[in-house]
């Protein structure tokens, strides 16, 4: 059994009467870059300041390598806080520090003995050697979240959280990010926890996924996955809402005896000639609307919106052996 890095178990936060987050169990394995993902007001903050241990949960336990952070005290929970690194949306750089300064500013906490070498490399590292004597001010909005990164990494941490961290940045930038926090947690072996509302980052970088609902986790898993078979409304809300906008008109122009469906295969399936086969087999007719690959990291997940029409016995029977074959379909549209 793979042994968690950290685990959030029954969390819940109350603010006041509302609760932010609901008894919350979660669990992160060394290595793992976690994505939570999650609407604007799901939780994600409240949830990432508990894990980080800058915010306390109002129940439960945050385990840390089977030490509750909770219990944590004076220089045990200083040691944890030299352990992890947090990246934030809007970087939260000094601006009256250079880059170099800014990245020194956590080794000054602690006390490390030789910051100067430590900061080049570190430079190196997010590639911004060039801009060392810099400051903030004049740097793009990029070259300020390659600072933050050097700045979260500079006394070794064993996990990197990231607050919203590319939310702020154009594509170009966003993808720099992307690529370097994936370099970081391959090189280094950091293990990375992420909040964000965007599904493309989930699938960009991360292996897993936790999907959070008004302070609740409603799925979770690989995010080969959740990608493949998205199960609550929310998640399959969140996969859809990628770059790929089904026209409306495909949903005015249902009749009687159609139906219009979403289908998602995954592997060796995606190969099959299951639509033909299915309009052959049943006496429906199969058209395809729309279709698109999306290419997670170690696997294909294709999707196609398809209508078919045809007696209703018939459809029930094609949908039948969708199911047979494992192909998750949704109904979009009913006749
Ligand atoms: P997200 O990061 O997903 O947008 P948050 O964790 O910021 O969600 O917020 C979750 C819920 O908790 C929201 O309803 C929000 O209004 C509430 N909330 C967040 N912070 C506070 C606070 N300091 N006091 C009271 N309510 C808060």
């Amino acid at each position: 059994m793979p042994h968690p890095i950290l685990k959030a178990k029954s969390v819940s936060k109350i603010y006041k009467h509302a609760a932010a987050l609901s008894e919350v169990n979660l669990s992160i394995e060394k290595g793992d870059i976690y994505g939570i993902i999650g609407q604007s007001g799901a939780g994600k903050s409240t949830l990432i300041r508990c894990l980080a241990s800058l915010l306390e949960p109002t129940s439960g336990q945050i385990l840390f390598h089977d030490k509750d952070l909770l219990q944590m005290k004076g220089s045990e929970l200083r040691a944890f806080r030299l352990k992890v690194g947090m990246i934030f949306q809007h970087f939260n750089l000094l601006s009256s520090r250079t880059a170099a300064g800014n990245i020194a500013y956590p080794m000054e906490i602690a006390g490390a003995a030789d910051p100067k070498a430590r900061i080049d490399e570190l430079l190196g590292l997010v590639n911004l050697s060039s801009k060392k004597d810099v400051y903030p001010a004049q740097l793009s909005g990029g070259e300020k979240q390659r600072v933050g990164i050097a700045r979260a990494l500079a006394n070794h941490p064993e996990i990197l959280f990231c607050d919203e961290a590319t939310s702020a940045l154009d594509p170009k930038s966003t993808k720099e990010i992307l690529d370097l926090l994936k370099a970081i947690n391959k090189k280094l072996g950091i293990t990375i926890v992420l909040i964000t509302h965007d599904m493309e980052v989930i699938k960009k970088i991360c292996n897993k996924v936790a999907v959070l609902d008004q302070g609740q986790v409603v799925e979770e898993g690989s995010v080969a996955q959740v990608f493949a078979d998205p199960k609550h409304p929310i998640t399959q809300y969140f996969i859809q809402s990628g770059s790929h906008e089904i026209p409306p008109d495909f949903f005015k122009a249902i009749s009687p005896n159609r139906k219009l469906l979403r289908l998602r295969f995954k592997g060796d399936t995606a190969n099959e000639p299951i639509i033909s086969q299915i309009a052959k087999q049943f006496h429906v007719e199969a058209n395809i609307l729309m279709g698109w690959i999306d290419s997670l990291q170690a696997l294909s997940i294709g999707t196609l919106i398809i209508e078919l029409t045809g007696a209703p016995e018939g459809i029930e029977k094609a949908l039948g052996h969708l199911r047979e074959k494992s192909v998750h379909y949704e109904v979009l549209e009913n006749g």
